[in-house]
């Protein structure tokens, strides 16, 4: 059984002209065809004044009505459940907590799990000692430097073990912030986004990389030089650098 393409055609219509003209908005059919929804889609779509989730049922829809309506296929993972109801339900969360004002304390979500590709350090409360287990000396000694440390330290170890895929591009991003150190004025806008986990790395080519600000939606193409005879490492936009590219993310 199959949703028909005109009472899913009058339902998306009849919400988009409750928009205002000038709000961005996008259409997201939430379908196990779409791609995996992860912190970054979360981050991109928090950005935009509307959003609306068609939920599919049965079958899905018809193929017309989603070529003229839809900007977005997103799912929520590769499993299929019975209506896009759930998953709709479960990237407004997502995403609602990332848009200013939602969380009590913003910075939460800046030093969360996927946040520069790491997940989160291991959490403690008290008592300082349940069931024989200790809460780490280092976190009750009140040194902020060596508990930031530490913290970096068991995300990167937590990362590896249990997200070998995410530590892969955590890896490639602080190869590229080593070598971009070498040259750290001219560079300090890469290393400082790499820093504030802000950066995407879009595309990694032999010497050349291509970085997105997830923040700013602002390009940075550059390129490496290997030897201090090679030409210095130099910086350009990505509309200078010429390079054509759709969407890598
Ligand atoms: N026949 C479809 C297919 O094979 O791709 C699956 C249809 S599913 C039974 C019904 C609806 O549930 C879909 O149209 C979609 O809206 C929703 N749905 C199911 N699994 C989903 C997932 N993993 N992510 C997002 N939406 C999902």
């Amino acid at each position: 059984m199959l949703m028909q393409a005109q009472p899913v055609f009058d339902a998306v219509d009849s919400v988009l002209s409750l928009i205002p003209e000038n709000h961005s908005r996008r259409v997201i059919y939430v379908t196990p065809q779409g791609s995996v929804f992860n912190q970054k889609m979360a981050r991109d779509f928090s950005k935009e004044d509307e959003l609306i989730f068609l939920c599919g049922h049965y079958e899905g829809i018809d193929e017309r009505v989603l070529e003229e309506t839809v900007t977005d296929y997103v799912s929520i993972g590769d499993y299929v459940l019975t209506g896009g109801e759930l998953p709709a339900m479960v990237m407004i969360d997502a995403i609602s907590r990332l848009v200013p004002g939602v969380l009590n304390n913003e910075v939460s979500a800046e030093t969360e799990s996927f946040h520069g590709n790491l997940l989160e350090y291991p959490q403690y409360s008290r008592p300082r000692e349940w069931h024989g287990k200790e809460v780490p000396d280092v976190l009750m000694s009140g040194n902020q430097k060596k508990i930031n440390q530490w913290r970096l330290l068991k995300s990167i170890e937590r990362t590896k073990l249990r997200r070998p895929d995410l530590y892969e591009k955590y890896e490639k991003l602080s190869n590229i912030k080593e070598k971009l150190l070498t040259q750290k004025l001219l560079n300090i806008d890469m290393i400082e986004m790499i820093n504030r986990g802000e950066a995407w790395l879009v595309k990694l080519y032999d010497k050349e990389f291509l970085l997105k600000n997830i923040n700013t939606g602002i390009y940075y193409h550059s390129q490496i030089a290997e030897t201090e005879n090679e030409s210095e490492l130099f910086e350009m936009s990505f509309e200078e650098s010429g390079i054509q590219i759709a969407d890598f993310s």
